[in-house]
Formats: C-alpha cells, structure tokens, sequence
C-alpha cells in the first residue's frame, strides 16, 4: 500500500506542474488575445453554449472499444467560426473548468483528481483553439462563416488538422506526465475519431450566422436526439461488450489456474481472476469440511489486505444459507433483501452495500462458496453474478483436485513423520542395546580381573598364582630356563593385629604387597596366597639370583617407615625359596618352599632360607 502511494506521489507532482503550466500559458495567451477587444454574446447565449458543452461531455456517444467519441469537435469547430476565438475559447476553457462539479464520476470521485483535470483541460482547449484559429485565419479563412465555397476547404481542413494535432500533442503529454502508457491509448482511432464532427460543427456554424433561427433550432434539436438515441445503444453496446470480454475471460480462467496443486495457490489465482472481472471491497473463499461441520476461510481479502485463515460453523450466516440451499445469493441493495435472508446475516457484517455469494459445486457436491462485497449498494446486477457463477463453474473442479492432491500430500508427510519417528525410535533401541553390550563387556573383564585378583591388596590372589605357576613350569620345561618360587611370609603378624587391630594388619598387607611388587620384575608375578602369606613366581631366575632379590625384599620391609602406620611398629618378613627341576610338580614345588620357610622362621625370622 505505502510503496502505491509513493509511486502515484512521485507522478503526481510532474502532472500538476505540466497541467498548472499549460494553464498559465492558455491564460495569459485568452487575456492578450481578449485585451485586444473582444465581443462577448449575452449573458444567456453565454451559458447555453457553456450547457451545450456539457451535454455533449455528458451523453457523448460510447462507442464499444473506443470509449467516447467526443462530439466536442462540433463545438469547438462550431463556436470559433461564430464567435471571435478568445471568446469561443472562453466559452469552452468554462465549460472544462465546470465539468468536475457536473460529473464526478469523471475522476473516480476524487476531488483533486477533477479539478487537476478540469484545469489542465480548459487550458488545452484554450490553446487547441487560438492556435487552430491562428492558422486559419493565416490563411484568410472566413470569419464569421456564413457561407461555404471550394476557397473555404484548405482553411477549414487546417483548422480541423492543427486542432487535433495539438489535442493529441497535449493529450500525449498529459498521458506521460500521469505516467500512462502512451502507446495504447493515442492510436490512430484516437487521433482521428474526432474530425466525424468537423463538418458538423461548420453546418452549424452556418446555420447559426445564416440568422434563421428555425433551422438553427431544428439542427441542434436533431443533434441532440441523435446525441440522446446514441447514448443509449452505444451503452447498450458497451455493456455487451464488457459482458462478452469478462465471460471469454471467464473461459479461459481454467487455464490460467492449471497446474496449481495447493489449495492457497489455487485460491490466490481465483482471488486474481475475480479482480479482473468484479470490483469488491472484501472477497472470500470459503471450502466445506463435512466432517468437522465447518466452512474453512482459505482465502480472504478485505480491502488490499489478506487476512488470516480461519473457520466458522458450516450453517452459520448467509454463507450457511448458500450451503444449505445449494443456491447463489445477489444482494443489490440491502434494504431489498428478504427478512428471512435478512435475519440470517450478521448485521455487522452486511449492513449497507452490494452483495454476490455462489456455491462451489463439483459433480453436484457442495465443496465451498465464493463471495464478493462492495460497499456501494447497486454495485452488482444479474449479469454479475451470471459471471460470478460462470467463474465459480469453472474453478470448482480445480478446487476439488487440488484439495485431493493436497489431502495425499498431507498423508504422505504424515506418513514420513512417522517412519522418521520409527527410525528415531530403533536408532534410540540400537544406541541402548549397544550401550549395554559394552557395560556388559565391562562388567565381564571387571568380573575376570576380580576373579584373579585379591580383593584387600589388588595384587593376584591364589588362582592367579597356580595358572601362572603351571605355565611358568611349561615355560621352563621348553625352554630350559630356570625357574624359582619364594613364599613370604610376615612375622609374628598376630601380635600387630591383635595390639593395634585388624585395620592396622590389614594396611600392613597393602604397604607389603605395594613394596613387594615395585621391587619385583614385570616378569615376576607377586600373589597374596594365605593370610599374610605371599608367594612370589620368578621365571628365568636360579636359585641364587633370587636368593639377592628375595633378600632386597626382605630389607625392604625391614627398613620400610612403618611408624606412618602406627608408632614404633616393626614389620619384618620370612622368605623360603625353591628352584624348579624336571620331576617336581607344582605342588611339590610349593611344599619345598614351604620348608624352606618353616626354616627361615625357625632360624629367627627376618631372613631368606
Ligand atoms: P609367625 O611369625 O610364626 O608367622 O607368626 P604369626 O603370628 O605371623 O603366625 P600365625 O599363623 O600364628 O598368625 C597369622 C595371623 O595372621 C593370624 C591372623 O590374625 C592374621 N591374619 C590372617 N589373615 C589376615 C587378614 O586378612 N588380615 C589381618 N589383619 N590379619 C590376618
Ligand atoms: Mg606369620
Ligand atoms: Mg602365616
């Protein structure tokens, strides 16, 4: 809407300065030419001459495709071969400047528009005239003209021509300036369609200065049946006419909506269609939902502006009434209508105005309505809604398929929402069934590790100790490298626990266990097997090999600061050694160990035997 009135601002402006302009120049041109002396007719003669004017603007004759053929040539021809040119140029600048007050219907009912034309008008004609009459009278034509000879042609024609080529020249111009295209309207039926009337206009020029006032009177009286019977065909004709280019439109309205698939795409091309044939302030297009007993607004324009979707209930107001009875409804003046029609509209909604409502009717179903307003009654007649119900013919069916399509498009979308929402689904199941194999896997190797694994000091526990053992035999056995097995055990435990308590003896058996292995090899394995009882695998070790490193053990706990544990604590450990030989079995092994042991302990404690 803003960017519409800035572009008619922008042409506007340039038109009322060409027009303002034109005028002041036809102004000053009427008051040189009037201060040179000039006769003026009585003051009567004066107005009806200025009446004449209008009648003719007023009953022109309509001609279909052309519009009026302006009999203002008759007069403008006419007056200036009675009167002196500035007066006859007085006479019709008057009447151009009366018209807008006369018919307003000129403008659109836009006052500045009529007077902006009124102006502009009075100066061209002003201008057409002095200079028309300037060219005759160049070349001596008659003045007044009283009777007519071979010598009076060339004059006359060029009277006539100069006329025409100055309104057409002026009319191009105003045409520019209002930002027309020129093109179309100044053709050359425009430019000669109004020499019909020259010669009339110097018949009665003729008739006029002959001084009988009886043929003078029965001229102008024929002119004005002629004027009067023309107007009413020539409407007639246009009206025909107008009928006949909105119902091929009509026709060819399904091919202009071919190819739309959406319903709202359908509807904004018949929201077009209907433009170019009705004029309305407010436009719907409405579709039946049996279902949910409701009429679905898809489309509807009111004013300029399209206004949001929305519903209401199937039978309420007359939109009801034409669902229900399957029938068109013409309001042309509200106070006309039927109360019964009457009562059934929101009052709100059709107080005053014109009114066309048609049923949408695709193979005899009901599918929905179009309607038009307008705000000024008598807007429509029947042979609107002839074409209203033509139009709405030739769209139903569109309508029908597009709302098909559009109902399988909607399943289908419907349909890949839920397989997305599957997939979404599995995906999740996929995710969560992977999550838990891989806890499981976890809890498996945590399961495995704590299988062989001794739960108070984390280093191997018994089982672990005899799988390793027997491997490191099989080892030993293939290779030929020497194997050794240490048992450890602490001394006098018992007393530790039983005087500073168990937690303190079992934190003795963590530190002993850490020290033991961070002395150890990674090839060697420490394991708790007993109580306070290590026993310590040593693959590729002999006997005195491990004799030095049981020994470093053995000073390691010694001189550990056990006094972060418990003050004046003293932990001191016994280790008893067996090195592996073809024949001894594991048990075997372990027992001699043992022995050796039993020896070290019974030798004092705190050594390797
Ligand atoms: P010896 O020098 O002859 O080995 O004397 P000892 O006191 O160490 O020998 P004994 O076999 O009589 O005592 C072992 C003690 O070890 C008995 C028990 O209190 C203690 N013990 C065994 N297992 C654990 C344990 O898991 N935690 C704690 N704190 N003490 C334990
Ligand atoms: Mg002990
Ligand atoms: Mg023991």
């Amino acid at each position: 809407m803003r960017v519409q009135s800035a572009v008619m601002v922008s042409r506007y402006r340039p038109l009322v300065a060409y027009s303002v302009l034109l005028a002041a120049v036809a102004a000053l041109w009427l008051f040189a030419e009037l201060r040179e002396g000039a006769e003026f007719p009585p003051a009567w003669l004066f107005a009806a001459c200025v009446a004449t004017n209008l009648f003719v603007w007023r009953f022109g004759l309509p001609a279909p495709r052309v519009g009026l053929i302006s009999l203002e040539r008759l007069l403008h021809v006419g007056l200036l071969l009675v009167w002196s040119a500035p007066v006859a140029a007085t006479i019709c600048a008057v009447a151009s400047l009366a018209w807008p007050l006369v018919s307003r219907g000129y403008s659109h009912g836009s006052w500045r528009t009529a007077v902006l034309r009124g102006i502009h008008n009075a100066g061209m004609t002003v201008v057409m005239m002095l200079a028309a009459n300037m060219a005759y009278v160049a070349l001596d034509g008659r003045h007044p003209l009283a009777g007519i000879g071979l010598v009076d042609v060339v004059p006359l024609a060029t009277l006539a021509l100069v006329m025409q080529l100055v309104n057409v020249v002026l009319m191009t111009l105003f045409f520019y300036f209002d930002g027309r295209t020129i093109g179309r309207i100044v053709t050359p039926l425009y430019a000669l369609s109004d020499f019909i009337f020259v010669p009339a206009g110097v018949l009665a020029a003729l008739l006029f200065n002959s001084g009988s006032v009886a043929t003078f009177s029965l001229f102008l009286a024929l002119m004005a049946l002629f004027v009067l019977s023309f107007n009413g065909i020539g409407g007639a004709l246009s009206v025909a006419a107008t009928q006949r280019d909105s119902l091929a439109r009509v026709s060819q309205t399904r091919r202009a909506l071919r190819g739309a698939r959406r319903v709202d795409d359908l509807g904004k091309r018949i929201l077009a269609e209907t433009h170019s044939l009705l004029r309305f302030d407010e436009f719907h297009l409405g579709l039946v939902e049996p279902e949910r007993r409701i009429l679905d607004i898809r489309i509807h324009e009111r004013g300029q502006s399209l206004m949001p979707r929305h519903q209401r209930p199937l039978d309420a107001g007359l939109f009801g009434w034409v669902i229900e009875h399957r029938e068109s409804i013409l309001v042309q003046r509200w106070a006309d209508v039927p109360a019964i029609l009457q009562a059934r509209a929101e009052l709100a909604e059709y107080d005053n105005g014109a009114l066309l409502i048609v049923p949408l009717k695709d193979e005899n179903e009901i599918i929905g309505l179009l309607s038009v307003q307008h705000s000024k009654a008598g807007m429509y007649g029947d042979a609107d809604l002839h074409l209203f119900e033509q139009l709405a013919g030739q769209v139903a069916a569109s309508i029908a398929d597009a709302r098909a399509f559009e109902e399988l498009a909607d399943y289908q979308l419907r349909l890949e929402e839920k397989v997305v929402e599957r997939t979404g689904e599995l995906e999740r199941a996929n995710r969560e069934k992977e999550r838990l194999i891989a806890a499981l896997g976890e809890r498996s190797v945590t399961l495995e590790r704590q299988a062989e694994e001794d739960p108070l000091t984390g280093i191997a526990n018994r089982r672990r100790f005899a799988s390793r053992l027997m491997d490191e035999m099989d080892v030993a056995r293939t290779t030929g490298r020497p194997l050794t097995l240490a048992i450890a055990d602490l001394d006098r435990f018992k007393i530790v626990n039983d005087r500073l308590g168990h937690a303190v003896g079992d934190e003795v058996l963590r530190h002993s266990a850490t020290i033991m292995k961070q002395i150890c090899r990674s090839t060697d394995l420490v394991a708790r097997v007993g109580g306070e009882e290590f026993a310590i695998v040593l693959p590729a070790t002999n006997h005195k090999d491990a004799l030095t490193l049981c020994d470093t053990l053995r000073i390691a706990i010694e001189k550990y600061d056990w006094s972060q544990l418990s003050p004046h604590l003293r932990v001191t450990l016994s280790l008893g050694l067996a090195q592996w030989s073809e024949g001894i079995d594991s048990t075997a092994l372990q027992e001699l160990a043992d022995q050796q042991l039993y020896e070290a302990k019974r030798a004092g404690r705190n050594r390797v035997a």
